[in-house]
């Protein structure tokens, strides 16, 4: 049987994910023997804080290893309430909050519960690589509004209303954005709320994972302005702030409506997310906050260095990052150039020639919506970025 016919048409259209599969990519020629550096994957490279460590263990001798309530214990939901009005001044009580296996889970869940065929999402471009086929899995039509590195991949308001139709259901974007690591201001925000907020019967969904790794100033959440406020979705996560990537926690502040109808699609498919691993992230929360700031300034460090390295580097288009653990330059200039007398055509061509040459991993931006550029992921330590932005600039300079 040939496996066109074996397999659904949804998962033969599904692409793969372009960060999993290059990280996937470096491991395996790095089992090969290859000195490979790995910049692909968004992981923060430090260990999961020891008080969180402990936390789970504790939890496992109190006997937190049975189901939980689908959409999260209420001690965590209750700890998301409080971080939610320490940290950003919204007021939201445990029915609004929904824990799942990941906010990739989380985006999973909304998409179902919201999207019918046919319905459009508008999708802040540069985007998170998954956003697209999550949507698309749940038969939405994703709607690119596209920001190059000029304007700092921050899209302008008025082609945010000049994209609504009646048949938009949400905004989708990242801030701080995975690619681009940019921020948008409270001043940006309001701008995004006030064009928005007219038109009914659209909702925000606003990815805050990276809120912990802001560099100047702090996090500002869109749901802080009253017009938009009762029609946004904030979601958020442990992976990025308390590098608790493998722990597969993620979570959501909605509408009771959509929290509902998201825990019920969770308690098909899923169930709760881990319960020791819950009772974990609850302490994680309430905890001191200088946990994740010690790591976000050893980010800021890094980024300082790498952007240093990178402006070596005559034609890279870079914008500041201001946020998250990314730099995302536009490399458009040098498309139709030669590594080793293979032509470069676009970023695909360039990622691939990089790691088959030099031995970095990096991801093209094609999968994030941006063929002109390259994600360099940061999140590494001081002697794997020095190396790679030495094999990054040698690399560049034999480009003819
Ligand atoms: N949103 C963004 C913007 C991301 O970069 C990621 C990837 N880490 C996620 C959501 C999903 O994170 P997780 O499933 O690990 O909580
Ligand atoms: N979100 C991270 C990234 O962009 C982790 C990998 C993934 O889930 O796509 O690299």
């Amino acid at each position: 049987m040939s496996h066109e016919s074996l397999l659904s048409q949804t998962v033969l259209n599904l692409k793969e994910s372009a960060t999993l599969k290059m990280s996937q990519m470096a491991r395996e020629l790095k089992a090969k023997g290859h000195d490979v550096i790995s910049l692909s994957i968004g992981e923060p490279d430090f260990d999961t804080p020891s008080f969180i460590n402990d936390a789970a263990k504790q939890a496992l001798d109190d006997g937190y290893t049975h189901y939980t309530p689908v959409p999260g214990l209420l001690e965590l939901r209750e700890a998301i309430c409080t971080k939610l009005k320490r940290d950003n001044n919204l007021s939201f009580e445990p029915k609004n909050i929904v824990v799942s296996n990941g906010a990739k889970q989380t985006i999973y869940n909304l998409c179902q519960a919201l999207l019918n065929p046919g319905d459009e999402v508008i999708i802040f471009t540069p985007y998170w690589v998954s956003y697209i086929e999550i949507v698309k899995l749940a038969g939405g039509v994703p709607i690119c509004l596209n920001a190059g590195v000029e304007r700092d991949y921050k899209v302008n308001p008025q082609d945010v209303a000049a994209a609504i139709t009646n048949k938009t259901k949400f905004v989708l974007y990242s801030s701080p954005s995975n690619p681009t690591g940019s921020v948008y201001t409270k001043k940006e925000l309001e701008a995004l709320a006030n064009v928005i907020a007219p038109h009914e019967h659209v909702h925000v969904v606003s990815d805050e994972i990276y809120e912990h790794i802001v560099f100047d100033g702090v996090h500002e959440s869109i749901a802080q302005f009253e017009n938009i406020r009762p029609r946004t979705i904030v979601v958020n996560g442990m992976s990025k702030g308390f590098a608790m990537t493998g722990w597969r926690l993620g979570y959501m502040a909605a509408p009771e409506v959509v929290a509902k109808a998201c825990t019920k699609i969770q308690g098909q498919v899923t169930s709760g997310a881990s319960a020791f691993g819950q009772k974990a992230a609850s302490i994680a929360l309430l905890a001191d906050p200088k946990v994740t700031q010690d790591m976000m300034r050893t980010f800021l460090g890094r980024r300082e260095y790498v952007l240093g390295q990178l402006r070596e580097i005559e034609g890279l288009k870079l914008s500041i990052p201001e946020g998250a653990f990314y730099i995302f330059p536009d490399c458009s200039d040098f498309f139709g150039k030669s590594y080793n007398g293979q032509v470069i055509n676009d970023s695909n061509d360039l990622a691939a020639s990089i790691l088959n040459n030099v031995h970095l991993a990096l991801v093209a931006g094609a999968a994030f919506g941006a063929p002109n550029c390259l994600r360099i992921s940061y999140a590494a330590s001081q002697e794997q970025l020095a190396e790679a932005c030495k094999r990054l600039k040698d690399y560049f300079s034999k480009m003819v």
